[in-house]
């Protein structure tokens, strides 16, 4: 009897998630410095100050427990929401709140069904429980077809997960599509909507998530401190649900998931305007600038609501870059070759990314 025989063929068979390399990493193995990544939608302008103050005032507190219930973290949260502090599920980033869903509410042979392209990490949670992942395709634009998703529900569907904004297409659902998508679930599929991107939207007629859940229990919401707040490093996120579903899913958490460096910079980033203002200005100009500089050179890009832009920059240029410093997301691993995804950068960051494409450009045309 050899190890690999006791292990569980779901896990067995699993593709392990590529996360974007460290710089450091990918800057020895191609012998290059001075390099940007623009490649995991990190907030380019760092954390917020306010937060890594935080972190520092309570790091001589770190050899107490974390407070299990994040009592002053849910307080804040659920005042800003408008909801009960009940309706919060805290976790070691969003990640862990697709982690608890999962095992929740999913076995060998149920079936869950999602947009693809998507996350990367919905077939990891879903083929990780034994479950079984339902891809739908996004239509022709890479928007969610809501319709075809609706259709691909069976008696076997448990969980439906709409990412909204889509990563890694930018694309979002509005509400009038959203409503009648809702409307064509059976109560008892639960709906999980990934709003990692959640506070980048710009389109006026973005879906509300909390008015949603309660007209609809078994709803579920993902939000994140990792994108707009800068905070990817030390990992929080949160579920917003009815309370009878938070109080399972509050069953299948550990205990001190949050540890108390992420909660104390959670609140103070939540207070801190200033560099959220910041980052979303940064942020539109940025998609702005290079919308028309990529457009200009004949790349095709997507409309996004989110931090980053999904671009037909052809097949190689993910290498090409790469060798000039800067770093995006392959997008190869969805069967889309010659795209790319590109998390939007500080002015110079981005201009230095529509350099690099410019010369890779004028190189192949001089081939
Ligand atoms: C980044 C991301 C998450 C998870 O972020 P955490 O760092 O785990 O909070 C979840 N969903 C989507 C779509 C994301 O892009």
């Amino acid at each position: 009897m050899s190890l690999v025989d006791r292990i569980k063929p779901h896990i067995r068979d699993l593709a392990p998630y590529q996360p974007g390399k460290p710089i450091e990493e990918l800057e020895r193995e191609l012998g290059i410095r001075g390099s940007i990544k623009l490649a995991s939608n990190e907030n380019p302008l760092g954390p917020s100050p306010k937060a890594v103050e935080a972190m520092r005032a309570a790091a001589g507190d770190i050899h107490r427990y974390p407070d299990g219930a994040s009592f002053a973290l849910r307080r804040k949260l659920s005042d800003r929401l408008g909801i009960e502090g009940r309706q919060l599920v805290f976790g070691a980033g969003a990640d862990e709140i697709l982690e608890l869903i999962a095992k929740t509410l999913l076995g060998p042979g149920d079936e869950v069904v999602y947009g693809w392209p998507s996350f990367a990490m919905y077939p990891i949670v879903v083929k990780g429980m034994g479950a079984v992942g339902v891809p739908v395709a996004l239509d022709e634009r890479f928007v969610h077809d809501l319709d075809a998703m609706a259709k691909a529900v069976t008696e076997r569907t448990r969980v439906v997960m709409v990412c909204n904004p889509n990563n890694p297409t930018g694309t979002s659902v509005g509400a009038d599509a959203f409503a009648r998508f809702v409307d064509a679930l059976p109560d008892d599929v639960v709906l999980a909507i990934d709003e990692a991107y959640f506070e980048f939207v710009r389109r006026e007629d973005f879906p509300d998530v909390v008015s949603l859940i309660a007209r609809r229990p078994g709803t579920i919401a993902l939000r994140t401190f990792s994108k707009i707040y800068g905070l990817a490093g030390i990992r929080i996120g949160y579920g917003i649900c009815d309370p009878e579903l938070a109080s399972y899913l509050e069953r299948a958490r550990h205990p001190f998931n949050v540890n108390r460096l992420a909660e104390v910079a959670a609140m103070a980033a939540l207070d801190d305007e200033e560099h959220v203002r910041r980052t979303l200005e940064v942020n539109v100009r940025g998609i702005e600038y290079l919308t028309t500089e990529l457009g200009r050179m004949g790349i095709e890009t997507w409309p996004t609501d989110a931090n980053f832009l999904l671009a037909r920059a052809g097949a190689g240029v993910y290498d090409a870059l790469l060798r000039k410093g800067v770093i995006v997301r392959p997008m190869k691993g969805f069967g889309l070759d010659d795209h790319v995804r590109i998390s939007i950068g500080l002015p110079e960051e981005n201009e230095r990314l529509v350099k690099a494409l410019g010369e890779i450009r004028d190189g192949e045309a001089a081939a």
